[in-house]
Order: C-alpha cells, then sequence, then structure tokens
C-alpha cells in the first residue's frame, strides 16, 4: 500500500508485518500488519501478501512509539557539534582546559563550543580564563542549565560587544563586559547569522531509542522554528511527531498530522520572578486564546510562585509544571488541587544526584525529582530528556526512575522509586495528555511503534535502549 504523506516530499508506505511479537501490556504472542500508516490487523498466523516486508519478532515486546514530552530539539541537534565541558566527562579546571586546546585544534573553521557547563569543574569562569586557554578563536561554553553562556574575547568582538545596544543579560563590571550572558539564546543566534542546525543526526538519535514523538518546550518557538520544523519533517531530516510549545504566535501556524500546537511556555528563574498580578494575567491570556501553559520550576520558590499565579489566573485542563524539582508535601497537595501535570526527569538523578547531595538543603533532598509520590497523589506524571540539557535516551531516564542512583551510586530517595513498567509509562502517554496512560496498539491505531530485541519480562530487568531493534512512525521504518 502506499500513499502520499507530508506536505512536501513523498514518503512511501510498504506494508510490514511483524510475525510473533509479544503485544504490549496484552503478552499475548501474535503477528501485526501495518499498512497505510496504520495497524491493518493482529492475529495469531496472518499470511504473509505479495512484496510485504515481513520481520520475525521472536517473541520481542511491540510497545508503542515512546514520546519525550520534554526536549529542547535545535538545542540537541547544536550540541552534537559541541565539546562536553561538564561533570561526568570533565571534572577539573586542568581538564576543562585541555579539552579546549583539543578542541580549538580539532575544529577547522569557525567557532569552538562547549555545553553542559558547571561551576564544580572550575568556578564561576568568565571572558578572561577562556582567554587564558583559548586565546585565538571565538569560543562559547554554556552553563549545564541552559540559561549562561561563557564567552572569550574573540567572541565578543565577533558579536560587536560593547556596543550601544549590549543584549539585557550582559554582565558587566566595572563597565567591561566578563563575557557572562544570560538568557542570551536568541540574541547570539540573531548577532550570528546561524542557520538554523540540521536536526536528521539528532532526530535519527532518537529513533534508535524507540521515539516516534517529541514535544519541543523551547520558549522562544515562533513561526521560524514552526516552518523549519515543518520543513525539516516534509525532507525527512525530522522523522517524530511534534508538538510544539512556545510564544503565542505559533497558535497562529497551521496543525499538521505531524506538527501539533503545544502549550504556551513560561520560563521562571528564582532570581527575576516577575510581577505575580502579571503572570496570572499572561496565563489568563494564554488561556482565552485556547492554550495552556507549561511552567518551568526548579526550585520550591518557582514552584510556590506559579502556583500562586496559577490559583489566580484559574487552570485549564493541560496546564502543567515542568521538572517540578523540589515538591514539598504541601506542594505535592497544591498541584493536585489545581489539577496540573507534571512532566519529570528522573534520570538528572542519575546524572547529578552527586551535585545535588552536596548543594541542596538536606531538608529538600527528599523531594527531589520525586516520582512515586507524585502517582500517590494521582498527578498525572510523564517522563522528558530535557536534551541536551539531560541525555535523550529515555531508557535511561526509565533506569534511573528504578533505581535512582547517583553517579558514585548512592541511592536518593528510595521511596520515590518507580516499578519498570510506571517508568516505560512516563514515556507512553499521548503528547496532549502527558500522565494519562490509555496508549494501546489495536487494530486502526497509528503505527507508531517501538520493537524490543526480547519479551518484556527480561527487558524490564535491563531497561537498556540497546533493546531497540526497530522503530516506526507513521509505518514507516525510521529504525
Ligand atoms: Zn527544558
Amino acid at each position: 500500500m502506499r500513499r502520499k504523506a507530508r506536505s512536501a516530499g513523498v514518503v512511501t508506505h510498504i506494508s510490514t508485518l511483524i510475525k510473533n511479537a509479544e503485544l504490549f501490556g496484552q503478552g499475548e504472542i501474535t503477528d501485526i500488519r501495518i499498512a497505510g500508516g496504520r495497524v491493518a490487523a493482529i492475529a495469531a498466523g496472518l499470511p504473509g501478501a505479495g512484496d510485504e516486508h515481513v520481520i520475525d519478532a521472536a517473541g520481542g515486546a511491540l510497545l508503542p512509539g515512546l514520546h519525550d514530552h520534554h526536549i529542547h530539539m535545535m538545542a540537541l541537534a547544536a550540541s552534537l557539534d559541541s565539546v562536553s565541558c561538564g561533570p561526568g566527562d570533565i571534572q577539573s579546571a586542568d581538564e576543562l582546559a585541555a579539552v579546549l586546546r583539543r578542541q580549538n585544534a580539532a575544529v577547522g573553521a569557525g567557532w569552538v563550543r562547549g555545553i553542559g557547563y558547571h561551576p564544580c569543574v572550575a568556578g564561576d569562569i568568565d571572558r578572561d580564563w577562556l582567554d587564558r586557554h583559548v586565546p585565538n578563536r571565538p569560543t562559547r561554553i554554556q552553563h549545564r542549565g541552559g540559561r549562561l553562556w561563557v564567552l572569550n574575547s574573540r567572541a565578543l568582538e565577533e558579536l560587536g560587544v560593547p556596543s550601544a545596544d549590549n543584549p539585557p543579560g550582559l554582565e558587566l563590571r566595572e563597565g567591561r563586559a566578563t563575557g557572562r550572558l544570560y538568557e542570551g539564546d536568541r540574541w547570539l543566534r540573531d548577532r550570528l547569522d546561524n542557520p538554523l542546525p540540521d536536526l536528521a543526526a539528532a532526530s535519527a538519535k532518537l529513533a534508535s531509542f524507540g521515539i516516534t514523538g517529541i514535544t519541543d518546550t523551547t520558549p522562544t518557538n515562533g513561526a521560524r522554528e514552526w516552518a523549519y520544523f515543518q520543513q525539516s519533517q516534509a525532507q525527512g531530516r525530522l522523522c517524530q511527531r511534534v508538538r510544539m510549545m512556545g510564544s503565542l504566535q505559533i497558535g497562529d501556524c497551521a496543525e499538521t498530522e505531524f506538527l501539533q500546537h503545544g502549550e504556551y511556555k513560561v520560563h521562571l528563574l528564582e532570581s527575576q520572578l516577575p510581577d505575580i498580578d502579571a503572570l496570572s494575567m499572561d496565563i489568563a491570556n494564554a488561556h482565552a486564546h485556547g492554550r495552556a501553559v507549561a511552567i518551568h520550576c526548579v526550585s520550591s520558590a518557582e514552584l510556590v510562585f506559579a502556583l500562586g499565579a496559577l490559583r489566580g489566573a484559574g487552570c485549564l485542563p493541560g496546564d502543567r509544571i515542568e521538572h517540578a524539582s523540589v515538591a514539598s508535601p504541601q506542594l505535592l497537595q497544591a498541584i493536585r488541587e489545581l489539577g496540573l501535570r507534571v512532566v519529570t526527569q528522573p534520570h538528572f538523578i542519575a546524572e547529578r544526584g552527586d551535585q545535588y547531595r552536596a548543594d541542596v538543603d538536606t531538608l529538600e533532598q527528599p523531594w527531589l525529582y520525586r516520582c512515586a509520590s507524585f502517582l500517590a497523589w494521582a498527578i498525572p506524571l510523564a517522563g522528558g530528556s530535557d536534551a541536551p540539557f539531560g541525555h535523550p535516551d529515555a531508557w535511561r531516564a526509565m533506569q534511573a526512575a528504578v533505581e535512582r542512583t547517583t553517579p558514585s551510586g548512592k541511592v536518593m530517595s528510595a521511596p520515590e522509586a518507580l516499578s519498570p513498567e510506571q517508568a516505560l509509562s512516563l514515556f507512553l502517554s499521548r503528547p496532549e495528555a502527558p500522565g494519562v496512560n490509555d496508549t494501546r496498539i489495536a487494530t486502526g491505531s497509528r503505527a507508531d511503534l517501538c520493537l524490543l530485541d526480547a519479551p518484556w519480562r527480561t527487558v524490564r530487568k535491563d531497561l537498556c535502549s540497546k533493546h531497540v531493534r526497530s522503530t516506526w512512525v507513521d509505518g514507516n521504518r525510521v529504525f
């Protein structure tokens, strides 16, 4: 069966017969036919037809395709050309200096770009620190939180700093730029006139984890990003379905089967909280435009503030809290009462847990990246990688949700651990209803599927993406 599926670029559907797969949630071994982008038939002993592609699953589990509910796709694509500067890969100032010098030698032309920096590596570095190690080439390093870039003198020069219109986030000391630039992504992109990054490699990587859909949660997303995602999908450079959060502007962009409007994104920063009534009005305005909101809250103060603003505005079904990194018992209750959803990143415990143990108030440590408590309060809970600020592999997040161990092997708040099935569910809900687990594989459902190389009873003890054997989006095999 063939059809023309996307706005440009012809996508060909050839029907596929998956033999002997363990059907998700039902455990039975059966055959599944994919045709026309849908699950066309489910029955044991389906005969092959014509030029149909036949795969023997040999008892491997067939899951609905995974959905990453919180990711920054452009930044992920850009990060693939960047050098990692953070804990995990880089432990000290000397190591950071060495990796920057190596990258400086390896890059043919253009910038040295680093990501994932944390002050535990070399403190609050600035332009002078970078100049000592990379004096000749424009260099920028992003803090792992994503809001701060540190630039060297060559980079500032290239960007025309200082100038009459320095960006608002540019830090000055006695009138001189320190090289530290807060919230400067959009300004950097405009100044550098950077082409948007090719999404193909990042998309293929996600497909290799069984991910068939993403929610892009970048607050600055607008019409330009919308058009670029649509074009990338049409060219086959972005194979996942996308729910795009961002500004109100995207509400005017026409949706397709592959690209949908997401929530209005609000990014709070504890040190620069806006006026709470202004935020309530902002939320109410988004609601009036038919958009639910998603509020970034990584500290207790940010969460208290967000819940206050939501209470003032009133909530819509679909309003959500991103991260809810620190949630006290009282805040769990408030989230529940307001009917909010939460999208969490349990892998941050596996990636950053030792740092949290050192930096986070001991009273708050049991409330970090909770999982089981949200479920106990019947708060819909879903998972997102937050890539490139977290690892893009959803299976690492699942494993972390089950084990809750830090890089050094310490267990953090064991009562928050999930079962492997609950952990998998974090990535199975529909994009518009994170945390509502009603996804099933049935005749007529979309052929967004993930085939594992073993039955679930085996994989549940080893939640690892190496078990992903094949991935289909809209019936097309993308991995
Ligand atoms: Zn994020």
